[in-house]
């Protein structure tokens, strides 16, 4: 995130972050002005998103909800009342990195849990499978993803993390950066004690995401650093090192664990 905050502000973008709003200010009924506890910031449109909430209150005596509005779901999708089903972003998913239900809103979520809901409904005998929670997303010219536990979420979540940062370039140093070679960032994320794969986030001006993928097969398979550091990656100079990245990192890994 320090990089894409360096290139959001080279593109005239400034994330004023940890900041609390104060004021939005106006004259005649437009707006002109944000100030925040550390400053103040001229405004034409000011856009205001805090946070997500359900908007199931139209269910409640229907079906049982939690705290948050969540409709309460077993691991068939079948909420309170067996015959409703419920499934997307006002319910919660299984997690794969902890085994727990998390509130993850991914439309991949949504859409695997429609299927199983489907299936259920139809008679079969389906859990929802666990998920990662993988996602990607571009900022300008950065392309990054991001799957299971990241370091920053770890605690909130209850995990103990060890990570390990590999920095390189995505093909051999002797491919030119005119050829197309650049830098990569890779960090994964796995249990200092027994080594299990927990998450990673991976990012490079060239689209390498779906290495992302990969990693959350190795989660939902309960891999090891020491199952990855030696699984077998192509490699051919025009897209990758003779080491894939998710080798060196698992490597990386598994050598602070021996
Ligand atoms: C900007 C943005 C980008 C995203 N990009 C991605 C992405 O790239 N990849 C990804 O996996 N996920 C992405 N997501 C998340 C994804 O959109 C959601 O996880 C997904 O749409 C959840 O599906 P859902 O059916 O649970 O809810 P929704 O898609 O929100 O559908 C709920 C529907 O219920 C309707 N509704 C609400 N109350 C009532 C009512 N009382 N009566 C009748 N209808 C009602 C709403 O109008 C809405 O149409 C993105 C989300 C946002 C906001």
């Amino acid at each position: 995130t320090d990089i894409l905050t360096k290139t959001m502000a080279d593109h005239g973008i400034y994330a004023a972050v940890g900041q609390g709003i104060k004021a939005y200010e106006g004259v005649d009924g437009h707006v002109t002005k944000v100030v925040t506890d550390q400053g103040e910031y001229p405004a034409d449109l000011v856009v205001t998103a805090a946070g997500i909430r359900p908007a199931t209150g139209f269910l409640k005596g229907v079906v049982d909800l939690d705290d948050h509005g969540l409709i309460k779901i077993n691991d068939h999708l079948q909420t309170s009342d067996t015959d409703i089903y419920a499934v997307g972003d006002a319910t919660l998913v299984p997690f794969a990195p902890t085994g727990k239900d998390n509130r993850i809103a991914l439309a991949t979520n949504a859409r695997r849990q429609g299927r199983i809901a489907a299936k259920n409904l139809l008679g079969e005998n389906v859990p929802m499978p666990a998920v990662s929670g993988s996602s990607a997303l571009s900022v300008f010219d950065y392309h990054f993803a991001s799957t299971g536990v990241k370091e920053g979420t770890a605690d909130k979540l209850g995990v103990k993390t060890a990570s390990v940062l590999v920095t390189d370039t995505i093909r051999p140093k002797f491919v030119s950066e005119d050829a197309g070679n650049t830098k990569v960032w890779f960090k994964l994320t796995f249990d200092p004690t027994d080594g299990r794969v927990l998450g990673a986030q991976i990012m490079s001006k060239y689209d390498v995401t779906a290495n992302i993928n990969a990693i959350s097969v190795a989660i939902q398979a309960k891999l090891t650093v020491a199952d990855l550091a030696y699984t077998d990656f192509f490699f051919q100079p025009g897209f990758d090192r003779p080491w894939n990245i998710i080798n060196l990192a698992a490597q990386k890994a598994a050598a602070t664990l021996n």
